[in-house]
């Protein structure tokens, strides 16, 4: 999935990546990688490099233009993307009050085993559709 989520882009143009700074972010607790130009992907090599740049985790942020999201399942991704946009405004919002404390690499650990069980998931996209 690919859009124009203006937190994605906020983050983007500062540098920082989208990091686990509330629990509906544990599946950004890596900080997602940043493709770095705002060029729009009109050919077949720029896709690849999109495409290569999240590496093993499921988003990457495109400098001044978006973010890109990786999952089996439309439900899924946009699940995650709505998940993106809301840690990534917490983030700013937290940011402009002091240092952020994210998430430890436990906590985000912990949290993922429960998040990722399929109740979890169901139960998550059922509270977004309502
Ligand atoms: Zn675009």
């Amino acid at each position: 999935m690919h859009y124009h989520a203006e937190s994605a882009i906020v983050l983007s143009v500062v540098g920082q990546p989208v990091r686990a700074v509330a629990n509906c972010g544990v599946f950004f607790g890596k900080g997602t990688p940043i493709y770095d130009s705002p060029a729009l992907i009109t050919t077949l090599e720029l896709g690849r490099q999109v495409a290569e740049t999240p590496g093993d985790q499921c988003a990457v942020l495109m400098r001044g233009h978006g973010a890109v999201l990786v999952a089996d399942s439309p439900e899924r991704v946009l699940w995650l993307g709505v998940n993106l946009d809301k840690t990534a405004r917490i983030q700013i919002m937290a940011s402009t009050l002091g240092t952020v404390k994210a998430h430890t690499d436990e906590e985000t650990a912990a949290i993922v085993a429960v998040e990722a069980g399929a109740n979890a998931f169901e139960g998550r996209l059922l509270e977004f559709y309502r």
